[in-house]
């Protein structure tokens, strides 16, 4: 197949690339899987707009049902393989289907680094969440514990404790500044040296295990231990990532090599919907006008 824009996730910034994109008359198809989005399990009520809580996944639906409205192709695949050839970008998919096309936007994310541990996975949502700017808001005058060794972790304590009853900071080796934990400290967060090992709760939390025996009664887990992009397919196209594996931009969000776009989470934080769908909007425009000025 060939396109004028090939955009690579069907997240938030992919899809706002999309009908950005697709509104400008490019041929334009977004390859991606909707579930794997960081949007699907979430649930937003700091999105411009949209009042109340509302279910992640059900934004995602509008917007994709949006994009193919206004022209888009979505596949519901995963790309292996990104080249850059003579004039032209070549994407692969999982089930070997080639498309050439002028340009690309990667918007493929980040995945959050996980605890690993007994209830992690079984409670998020219902009390574990991965994103304090979020969430924030969920857990106000309740029990919390923030589990992290760096400055995420400092800052996302301290900003807890304008919401929750009791913030506990839990780490191995706490690596944060040192104004930044005397800052949380100075704000009442009890800050305890510990490795987790298990979260209890059905279906909610109720407390979290420490590998020393000691157990912290909580109503909540915030678990910053930072993400990182997957950055294997911006190499392929030529592009050197950051040390955190962000992929940098400009005010076009196009990348340092021509051609290739890059927006949402996997450009640096904040990650956040809003940023994600405002730098899908810049990403979208400017592939496809490139494609009508070639
Ligand atoms: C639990 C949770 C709660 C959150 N709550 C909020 C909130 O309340 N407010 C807020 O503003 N933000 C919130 N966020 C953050 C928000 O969801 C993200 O900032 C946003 O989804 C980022 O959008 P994105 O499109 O950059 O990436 P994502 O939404 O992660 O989408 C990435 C897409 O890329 C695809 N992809 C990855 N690799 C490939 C590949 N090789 N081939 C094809 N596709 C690929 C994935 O399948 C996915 O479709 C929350 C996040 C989490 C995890």
């Amino acid at each position: 197949m060939n396109a004028d824009v090939v955009i690579i996730g069907c997240g938030p910034a992919g899809i706002q690339a999309g009908i950005h994109s697709s509104r400008k008359k490019a041929k334009t198809v977004i390859i991606g899987k909707m579930r794997n989005s960081a949007l699907y399990g979430a649930r937003i009520e700091n999105y411009f707009g949209i009042p109340g809580k509302t279910d992640g996944s059900l934004l995602l639906q509008e917007g994709i049902n949006q994009a193919v409205s206004f022209g888009c192709i979505h596949l519901d695949l995963n790309v292996t393989q990104a080249a850059a050839e003579e004039g032209h970008f070549r994407v692969t998919t999982e089930t070997g289907e080639e498309i050439t096309c002028g340009s690309v936007v990667i918007a493929t994310g980040i995945s959050r680094m996980k605890l690993g541990i007994p209830g992690e996975k079984e409670l998020l949502g219902k009390g574990v969440s991965y994103c304090t700017e979020c969430d924030c808001n969920f857990f106000k005058g309740l029990r919390v514990a923030v589990i992290g060794s760096e400055s995420q972790a400092a800052v996302s304590s301290e900003l807890m404790t304008k919401y929750a009853s009791e913030v506990y900071w839990i780490g191995e080796n706490i690596s944060a500044g040192r104004n930044l934990v005397d800052k949380a400290e100075s704000m009442g967060v009890k800050i305890i040296a510990g490795t987790p090992k298990e979260i209890v709760g059905s279906t909610e939390v109720k407390r979290l295990l420490l590998n020393d025996g000691r157990s912290i009664d909580i109503d909540g887990v915030f678990i910053e231990l930072g993400g990182r992009s997957s950055s294997d397919l911006a190499m392929d196209l030529g592009l050197m990532p950051e040390a955190d594996n962000s992929v940098r931009v400009d005010g076009r969000c196009e990348t340092s090599v021509k051609g290739v776009f890059a927006c949402g989470d996997i450009t640096g934080g904040p990650w956040q919907l809003a940023r994600a769908v405002g730098e899908g909007a810049v990403a979208g425009l400017n592939a496809a006008e490139r494609t009508s000025d070639a």
